[in-house]
């Protein structure tokens, strides 16, 4: 595109988003300086209401492209979709080297393989929570931080101009069920030496108070079924490892089996359990299993929170999973919360679930605490900030309606320079006040379900 901006002065430094800031899904932020560019994270999106349900929406990546030879790396904050997810596809056109946690490179190479797709050029370069590394001229290090997902983590990047902390997914749980705990006492240090820039996630910044501990939702869960006397199916996000763990602990707890029904949620418990994270919970089965375990003794936890046509749950609803049919008095437990544009699917989904004599049981259906965002809410956002004292800050990861409430609770803890940017915008971060100052190509590259 000729308009794209091009007058980048070598002594500034910039942000670009790619994607993520004006919408949840499909993350790409782009830092630069003195020619250098560094990426975090390249994710997909699977919902646009111009699309049907399940096309992969991708960043639209020609800005960058056009510039690889600068492109220094790319740095993964977590293996969810909307971070790693179009790496797979866009990273022939990119061939920088990719930074990852263990977790995440082990989920990259896993999907690379299942889609049959194999790149042994690619330089993917594992890095622990706590390593400092170099990206080019960007010194690095990943930060743990807690998410919804093992070894989430904050970027922390030193530049020229000062310290800049790119957030990635988090919340404050005190007690995660796999992963390490949060660092107050890093974030406190970070502060104290100075943070020129937070880039962080603005999820939830509109819902006050607190998102929630996993051990409250591994207690709910457990009270819960407790009292289902037949058989219990449960769907969550199948990256939600922590989740898995709670609905396997809770099972335990009612002496009952876990199999699991799904492709992807095979895949994380496969990395998960490499890794150790299941190490404290029995292995479980698949759904040949059903046949030999009483009703009232197990818990089928599946795919398809969301209502995706191809996933277990719908499948199960309409009567076309291959290995399990669902019986009047079954109970159907949604560990989940819609995610907006897809209150269709899943209403569809739940009336088809209760038409066969199920009860379907939802967050808002019990006093049980069943469910707890990955993403912080108001509160939270504030504790991070009065801990890392950033003199800028940039809400990211969220509409517009998010970023605001995100940056007006970064200004209600005295940080003057906000911006909360959008896809595609040129932000001048520093020398000054941060400024946008340019437009260069963003937008979406669309594959239909058959083409991926
Ligand atoms: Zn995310
Ligand atoms: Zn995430």
């Amino acid at each position: 595109m000729t308009d794209d901006f091009t007058d980048f002065k070598p002594e500034s430094l910039y942000f670009i988003p790619l994607g993520g800031s004006g919408e949840f899904g499909k993350n790409l932020n782009l830092y630069g300086w003195n020619g250098h560019w560094l990426m975090v994270d390249l994710g997909i999106s699977f919902h646009h209401p111009d699309h049907p349900p399940g096309s992969l929406i991708m960043p639209d990546i020609a800005f960058i492209e056009q510039r690889r030879k600068a492109l220094t790396g790319l740095i993964i904050t977590h293996a969810h979709e909307d971070h790693i997810g179009a790496v797979a596809y866009l990273w022939p056109r990119l061939r920088c080297p990719i930074y990852a946690t263990p977790f995440a490179a082990a989920f990259l190479r896993a999907k690379l393989r299942d889609n049959g797709m194999d790149y042994p050029e690619m330089d993917l370069i594992e890095i622990n929570p706590g390593e400092q590394f170099y990206v080019g001229p960007f010194h690095c290090r990943m930060a743990s931080i807690t998410h919804s997902i093992p070894e989430s983590t904050m970027v922390e990047i030193k530049t020229k101009h000062g310290r800049v902390v790119h957030t990635g997914d988090w919340k404050l749980d005190q007690v995660p069920s796999v992963g390490d705990t949060y660092d107050t006492a890093l974030y406190e240090e970070m502060g104290s030496e100075g943070v020129l820039l937070a880039v962080s996630d603005s999820t939830n910044a509109n819902i006050p108070g607190r998102s929630g501990d996993e051990i409250d939702v591994q207690y709910g869960l457990t009270k819960l079924f407790s009292r289902l006397p037949h058989r219990i199916f449960v769907t969550c996000f199948s990256s939600n490892v922590g989740r898995i763990k709670s609905i396997a602990r809770a099972a335990a707890a009612n002496d009952r089996k876990v199999i699991l029904a799904g492709r992807s949620l095979w895949r994380f418990s496969r990395i998960a359990r490499d890794l150790g994270y299941f190490d404290d919970i029995e292995k479980f089965d698949g759904p040949e299993a059903l046949r030999k375990i009483p009703r009232h003794k197990c818990v089928v936890v599946c795919t398809g929170s969301q209502g995706e046509p191809m996933a277990a749950l719908s499948r199960i609803a309409t009567g076309q999973h291959p290995k399990i049919a669902a019986i009047p008095g079954d109970h159907v437990v949604f560990s989940s919360r819609i995610i907006p544009g897809n209150e269709e699917e899943i209403a569809t989904m739940q009336t088809r679930l209760k038409l066969a004599a199920q009860e379907v049981i939802t967050p808002q259906d019990t006093a049980e605490t069943i469910y707890a965002s990955g993403h912080p809410c108001a509160d939270e956002v504030a504790q991070m900030y009065n801990w890392l004292k950033p003199q800028k800050v940039m809400p990211v990861h969220g509409t517009t309606v998010h970023q605001q409430a995100n940056a007006e609770i970064a200004k209600r803890c005295g940080v003057t320079d906000v911006l909360a940017p959008q896809n595609g915008q040129v932000v001048k971060v520093a020398p000054g006040p941060m400024e946008v100052v340019g437009q260069v190509q963003s937008g979406m590259l669309v594959s239909s379900p058959e083409e991926y």
